[in-house]
């Protein structure tokens, strides 16, 4: 622990034979300038063999001390890790080597150091679990039969042109402390439901609208929007880079209203100093954007909880407040 760094300098050093940075602190003390990035993305691109991969990554993540969450699927990789800034360039350089990632669109956020608690690295049957790997087709090219791609700019271009009806791509719960401006959020609480979701006739309406699907980084709607397309919507839009690039772009003086929900030690990220708060208590209905766990050990509903209601006891979600009973672990 330091003092104050306001008249802080800075000065690199030569340490076993690496450059690292400190900070001289008022109190006298140097100390290493930790820069903890997180850095999502995902490629849509034939595997052949995954696992090798799976190896690949696994090492060259452990040897640069990466923590977080990859999955690999014959239809491509889908990732978010988080370290120091240095470790994570190079970790992106070195994936970038393998020929169907080098066009890597990366996302780059703040971390705070302790975003992962650990390292997974998994094959599975999709990189975004929506139940339906034999119907996802995918080429060099990414995903075969998608929405076309906006850029936060095109989709403003498109709104200056018509009303479009943005359609939420992510679980519901994540809405609840953000989301885009009068956007339809469907009712799902994971993504396996969206199949049966947009086929329940609900959205039939929208059939020949212009829809703008999104989520956080743009993986979810590569596979929505392919899946709405071949089910009859006809003029399906994606946002291109998701919510992340959009708030890059516009911040809040946009149509995007509050905090993007995260699935990392973040909780959620706000993209300016005036984010509007979005989300109610559950139990005392102040405003905040803070979630945590229903407090049913088995459940895994994300409710929205102030701090003082947090602190003040067992929080539970509806069936599980009805029920009165809390499931055994
Ligand atoms: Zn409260
Ligand atoms: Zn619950």
């Amino acid at each position: 622990m330091g003092g104050g760094t306001d008249r802080s300098t800075c000065r690199a050093t030569s340490q076993n034979s690496a450059f690292i940075i400190q900070t001289l602190t008022t109190d006298g003390y140097t100390r290493p300038v930790a820069v903890p990035k997180i850095l999502l993305f995902y490629v849509f691109t034939p595997l052949a063999d995954p696992e090798a991969i799976r190896l690949w990554q696994r090492e060259l993540c452990r040897s640069l001390d990466l923590t977080g969450r990859i999955v690999l699927s014959p239809h491509g990789i889908n990732a978010t890790v988080g370290g120091e800034l240095a470790d994570v360039k190079r970790y992106l350089r070195t994936t970038r080597e393998y020929a169907p990632f080098a066009g890597v669109d990366a996302k780059w956020s703040e971390g705070t150091g302790h975003d992962f608690p650990k390292l997974s690295v998994k094959v599975r049957d999709e990189i975004v679990t929506f139940g339906a790997p034999d119907e996802l087709r995918v080429d060099e090219q990414g995903v075969v039969g998608g929405g076309t791609r906006l850029s936060p700019d095109d989709l403003h271009d498109l709104m200056d042109r018509e009303q479009v009806t943005f359609f939420d791509g992510r679980n519901e719960f994540e809405s609840r402390i953000g989301r885009f401006r009068d956007a339809v959020v469907p009712d799902v609480a994971t993504t396996r439901e969206f199949v049966a979701e947009i086929e329940s006739g609900r959205y039939d309406h929208l059939k020949d609208e212009p829809i703008v699907t999104y989520c956080t980084g743009g993986v979810r709607c590569e596979v929505l929007s392919s899946l709405m397309t071949s089910r009859g919507f006809s003029r399906v839009y994606q946002l291109e880079g998701g919510v992340v690039r959009y708030g890059e772009r516009f911040g809040d003086d946009g149509v995007w209203d509050g905090s993007l929900y995260v699935f990392d030690g973040r909780g959620s990220v706000d993209f300016s100093d005036h984010t509007a708060v979005l989300g109610r208590c559950v139990r005392c209905g102040d405003a905040t954007k803070r979630m945590q766990n229903c407090s049913d050990v088995q459940c895994r509903e994300q409710l929205v909880v102030c701090d003082a209601c947090g602190r003040g006891g067992a929080v539970h979600c509806d069936p599980h407040r009805a029920s009165g009973v809390p499931s055994q672990p």
